[in-house]
């Protein structure tokens, strides 16, 4: 069988979770992230202060799509995909479990 190979540009948060998750659906690929700079994944280190605010406890698409009226029509595709809970497990699934702070943010 031929190996595939993906390459995936930048090493931030979206780089390494498509990474991630591209190789957990097709353990059979090779996946390489090429990082112009010296630092992997530097914003995430510093998002949330430290702790990471990964996403919000809401539940609903129609209230999540509210909080950003200039991208609702894509991003409301895109949470059809992949949505609150879908993260909460995503990092269950490896170990982390997400805070809820009273104000509905959820960190790591
Ligand atoms: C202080 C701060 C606090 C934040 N807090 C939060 C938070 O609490 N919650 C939250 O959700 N978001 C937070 N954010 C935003 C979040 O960090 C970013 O939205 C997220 O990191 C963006 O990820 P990204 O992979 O799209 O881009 P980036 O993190 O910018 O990653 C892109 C990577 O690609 C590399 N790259 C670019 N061009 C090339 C190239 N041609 N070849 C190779 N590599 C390349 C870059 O060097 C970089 O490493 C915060 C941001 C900052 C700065």
């Amino acid at each position: 069988m031929n190996k595939k190979r993906l390459v995936v540009i930048g090493g931030g948060a979206a780089g390494f979770f498509c990474a991630v998750n591209a190789a957990g659906m097709n353990p059979l690929l090779e996946v390489i992230i090429v990082e112009k700079s010296s630092k992997l994944l530097s914003k995430v280190k510093v998002s949330g202060g430290g702790r990471c605010n990964v996403t919000h406890s809401c539940f609903s698409i129609a209230e999540m799509i509210k909080r950003y009226p200039r991208g609702n029509s894509f991003l409301k595709k895109a949470f059809h995909h992949f949505f609150t809970t879908d993260t909460i497990n995503w990092f269950k699934e490896r170990g982390v479990e997400l805070k809820t702070e009273a104000d509905g943010r959820m960190f790591r």
